[in-house]
């Protein structure tokens, strides 16, 4: 009896080593994650998710409100100079059509802008919550070379890591600072998984989300620069916030020389 179970045991040794290593472990490219804010460019990568997260706020859509425009997700893309040029927020309610994501809404509308062709390959893309699988291709496709999120999406997340694995032409890099939104956004979903259900856009509607997206957007507003360097991007980037018109027309394009 004894020996049947060291059989069983050593099987599964040899089992779990073998699924191990048929794993593309090699292949897959993981995302960076910065644990502090000790450079000049973890300063900008803090800033506009912080951004995102306040534009967000200032269009939150609660619960039940009537003619919903979408989820609360939202995304703001910055040039090769640090400059935000274009927000979009997510739109599935207001639209219809299920594949209107933040993502999907930017390149779409920004590639029929003038100025812009094929690629984004100069532009970081940040936005409030990792870019889901569908999204994720899309910005691979486009040549985007850097998302930034703020909160890892737990349940349907690794989207990076996964496009890596795919044969795909190009993947970007995922970034993500630990700072104070980051863990109490995925602490909070984490809870109310356990409580409730595991819908992160259900999570995003409720009270504690929402009080996480006020403090950035409060934090925004007062933050104090680390680095000099970074005076600018603060600057323009609370003048971005208070410049947007939370009024999406959807007929209409937009593009960031009308923004
Ligand atoms: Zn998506």
């Amino acid at each position: 009896m004894r020996k049947n179970i060291l059989y069983f045991i050593l099987t599964l040794f040899f089992l779990s080593g073998l699924y191990a290593t048929s794993l593309p472990e090699d292949n897959v490219v993981s995302g960076v994650i910065y644990e502090k804010i000790d450079t000049v460019s973890a300063e900008v990568d803090h800033i506009y998710p912080m951004l995102a997260l306040a534009i967000v706020y200032k269009d939150w859509q609660e619960k039940n409100m009537l003619n919903k425009q979408g989820h609360n997700i939202g995304l703001v893309i910055v040039d090769e100079n640090n400059m935000p040029v274009f927000w979009v927020r997510n739109s599935v309610h207001a639209t219809h059509n299920g594949t209107q994501h933040g993502e999907v809404r930017l390149v779409s509308n920004l590639l029929n802008c003038e100025g812009f062709n094929k690629y984004l390959d100069k532009y970081t893309l940040y936005t409030t919550l990792e870019p889901c699988i569908m999204c994720a291709g899309m910005l691979s496709m486009v040549q985007i070379p850097k998302v930034v999120y703020a909160q890892k999406d737990l349940s349907c997340g690794n989207t990076q890591e996964i496009i890596s694995t795919a044969k795909y032409p190009r993947y970007y890099k995922a970034f993500t600072v630990e700072n104070g939104y980051k863990k109490d956004l995925e602490e909070c979903f984490e809870q109310y998984k356990i409580c409730k259900n595991d819908s992160i856009t259900d999570f995003l509607v409720n009270d504690s989300a929402k009080e996480i997206f006020r403090k950035a957007s409060n934090d925004l507003q007062d933050y104090k620069v680390k680095f000099k360097e970074n005076r600018r991007v603060i600057k323009v980037a609370q003048e971005f916030l208070q410049n947007i018109q939370t009024k999406d027309n959807l007929d209409v394009l937009q593009c960031p020389k009308n923004m």
